[in-house]
C-alpha cells in the first residue's frame, strides 16, 4: 500500500435520531427510557440503577420532532457538492429493527427521507452547474444489497454474488453491476421504485430479509472536460440502509438465520471497527478488506471521502439492551 497509515483521513460524521414513542401495545406504562437534552446530547436510564440516567455526547442528536428536511439538511446536504468535483461520500443509517432506518432513508411519499432528497438535490446541482468552468455531467446509479456477505444487484434479476475489485488508483470496483445513466429524478425513481418494491416483498417471505441485509444505492456523477483532453472525474455518493443492529443471537435464531446473524454481525462489527480506527485518527491499518461491506465502502470512508453516520435509536424499553448498543457504538466513534 503506497499511503500506509500516515495519510490524513477524514473523520466519520455521528449523528444519532431518536424516533418518537410508538408502541403504545406493548406500554407497560414505562413510558420512554431515552431522551433527548439538547441538540448534542441525550440520556437514557441506567439498567443497574432505574433512579439514574447515562449521558451521551454526539456530533449531532435529532429528537423525535425532527423532521425529515431537517435531517436532510443537517447531516447530508452540506456534503452533497463534493461529488460534483470528484469526491466520494457516504451516508449510512445504523441502528435496530423497528427504529427508524428506512424511514430515515427512503421514507414515504408523505414524508421523503434522505434518499430522494439527496437524488433530487444532486440533479439540481448538476443542472446548476452544467456547462459552467467547462465541464459537462452525467448521472448514473448502482443498486445493490449485501446480504448473507454476498453481493447482489439489485438491478438484475437473479444476481448471482458479485466480485468487489480495485483498481490502480484504489478506486473499488465490482465488474458485473448494473450501472444504469439516468437523465432526471423521475428516471431514476423509475428504476428505484420497482427495485425496493421487489426486495421488501422478497423480504416478507425470506424471514425479514430486509432487515438482514445491506441495502446500497450508489449515485455517480462523472464530469468531463468540455476541451480536447476530455478528462473525466468521478464522484460517487453511497446511501445505506444497514441490517438491522439487534443481536440476533439472543431471540433464539438457529440455522441459517443464525448463519446470517454471524454475516450481518461481521460486517456491522467491521464496520464499527472502521469507523472507529478512521475516528480515533491514530489508525494503523483501517481493516476495510475484513468484511464485504467495508471493502465496497473503502473509497468512499475515510480518506478524502465525506462520511455520515445516523444512528437510529428507538425509545420503546424493549428496544432498551440494543439502543445501548447503537449508542456504544455511536459515542466511541465519536470519542477522539
Ligand atoms: P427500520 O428500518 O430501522 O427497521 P422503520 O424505518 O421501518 O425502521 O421504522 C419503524 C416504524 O417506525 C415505521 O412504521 C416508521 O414509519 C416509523 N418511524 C420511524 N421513524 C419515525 C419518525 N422519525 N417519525 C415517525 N415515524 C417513524
Ligand atoms: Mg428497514
Amino acid at each position: 500500500s503506497s499511503d500506509g497509515g500516515s495519510k490524513k483521513t477524514s473523520r466519520v460524521r455521528v449523528a444519532v435520531r431518536l424516533r418518537p414513542y410508538m408502541d403504545k401495545q406493548d406500554d407497560k406504562g414505562e413510558g420512554p427510557c431515552v431522551r433527548g437534552l439538547d441538540s448534542q446530547n441525550l440520556e437514557i436510564i441506567n439498567w443497574r440503577n432505574a433512579m439514574e440516567t447515562v449521558k451521551y455526547h454526539f456530533d449531532v442528536f435529532h429528537g423525535e420532532e425532527t423532521t425529515q428536511q431537517e435531517v436532510f439538511l443537517s447531516s447530508v446536504k452540506p456534503i452533497l457538492p463534493n461529488i460534483l468535483k470528484g469526491q466520494n461520500a457516504s451516508v449510512f443509517a445504523y441502528g435496530p429493527t423497528g427504529a427508524g432506518k428506512t424511514h430515515t432513508m427512503l421514507g414515504s411519499s408523505e414524508q421523503p427521507g434522505v434518499i430522494p432528497r439527496a437524488v433530487l438535490e444532486v440533479f439540481n446541482l448538476v443542472r446548476a452547474k452544467e456547462g459552467e468552468e467547462g465541464w459537462d455531467y452525467s448521472i448514473g446509479m448502482s443498486y445493490l444489497e449485501i446480504y448473507n456477505e454476498k453481493v447482489l444487484d439489485l438491478l438484475s434479476p437473479n444476481s448471482q454474488d458479485l466480485p468487489i475489485r480495485e483498481d490502480k488508483s484504489k478506486n473499488i470496483l465490482i465488474p458485473g453491476l448494473t450501472h444504469t445513466a439516468v437523465s432526471s429524478f423521475s428516471d431514476f425513481e423509475k428504476h428505484f421504485v420497482p427495485a425496493t418494491l421487489n426486495r421488501t416483498t422478497a423480504s416478507t417471505k425470506l424471514n425479514q430479509r430486509s432487515s438482514r441485509s445491506h441495502a446500497i444505492l450508489l449515485i455517480k456523477v462523472v464530469r468531463t472536460r468540455q476541451d480536447l483532453s476530455q478528462r473525466q472525474q468521478t464522484g460517487k455518493l453511497y446511501l445505506v440502509d444497514l441490517a438491522g443492529s439487534e443481536d440476533n443471537r439472543r431471540t433464539g435464531n438457529q440455522g441459517i438465520r443464525l448463519k446470517e446473524s454471524g454475516a450481518i454481525n461481521l460486517s456491522l462489527f467491521t464496520l464499527s471497527k472502521v469507523v472507529d480506527s478512521l475516528n480515533s485518527g491514530t489508525a494503523v491499518r483501517v481493516p476495510y478488506r475484513d468484511s464485504k461491506l467495508t471493502r465496497l465502502l473503502q473509497d468512499s470512508l475515510g480518506g478524502s471521502a465525506h462520511s455520515v453516520m445516523i444512528a437510529n435509536i428507538a425509545p420503546e424499553y424493549k428496544y432498551y439492551f440494543d439502543t445501548f448498543t447503537a449508542l456504544n457504538f455511536a459515542a466511541k466513534s465519536k470519542l477522539i
